[in-house]
């Protein structure tokens, strides 16, 4: 990834990013257990408290672990695709059992039955993550908006606009990586009988590929709203919005 620096007000993100305790350790965003190794360079962290920071290292294990079985439509370790994800589940009997009780199958369909709390949480964290990190603001409370789902269970219209990149209206907090990353584009207007010509300079903010088929995420932060979007695995996606 590129290195970029915050030159946003760094009073906006003192404290820990999750619960404004001391931040006296850092985070990577996202986890290092949603990557594979080796690991992208310059991956984003954000200040945290010790607390915060294990506090979801048990969910985060989780999730991947319901990730990667759900794909491979097994918790058997051999059966895994992701190296890391093996490993954990080789060394976590009671987690791959915890998993493993919660398959079904039906008529050939095997689907798992995911712990929606410890799901949410661990997408909520990433979103907080890179609100902080990519526009250098803190969103503590509670969302306005939170949906996260296979991405396959989006319509085909709702699926575009996911997918898209973001054309930038307003720009958002001044020095956050946010706006350092936006690009310009320029396209022609024509009239109508295409006597005049006018061209017009648009901001486009897109995705950012964190590691190929495994991660990428959006930051929005455009006329009143924030906007976080991730994709895991090319499988399962998350939205989430903050109104400020
Ligand atoms: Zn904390």
């Amino acid at each position: 990834m590129d290195q970029l620096n915050n030159y946003a007000d760094s009073r906006l993100l003192r404290g820990c990013i999750y619960c404004a305790g001391p931040a006296d350790t850092r985070d990577h965003v996202p986890s290092k257990c949603l990557l594979e190794r080796p690991y992208p360079p310059n991956l984003p962290v954000v200040g945290c408290c010790e607390s915060c920071n294990q506090g979801f290292s048990k969910d985060e294990q989780y999730f991947v672990c319901l990730i990667e079985s759900v794909l491979c439509g097994s918790t058997d370790p051999e059966k895994i695709g992701r190296p890391s994800v093996a490993k954990i589940m080789k060394n976590s009997p009671a987690l791959r059992e915890r998993i493993e009780a919660s398959r079904t199958e039906v008529d050939g369909q095997i689907a798992f039955a995911p712990e929606s709390e410890r799901v949410s949480n661990v997408m909520l964290k990433l979103a907080r993550g890179h609100a902080a990190f990519e526009l250098s603001l803190p969103c503590r409370t509670e969302p306005d908006h939170f949906w996260c789902g296979p991405l396959s269970l989006l319509p085909e219209e709702s699926r575009e606009a996911f997918d898209s990149v973001h054309f930038q209206q307003m720009l958002g907090e001044i020095g956050s990586r946010n706006i350092q990353r936006l690009f310009v584009t320029q396209i022609t207007l024509h009239s109508e009988n295409d006597e005049q010509q006018q061209n017009v300079g648009i901001l486009i903010n897109d995705w950012i590929d964190v590691q190929e088929d495994l991660y990428r995420y959006q930051a929005i932060d455009d006329v009143g709203v924030l906007i976080i979007r991730i994709v895991i695995a090319e499988y399962f996606a998350c939205e989430v919005a903050w109104e400020v």
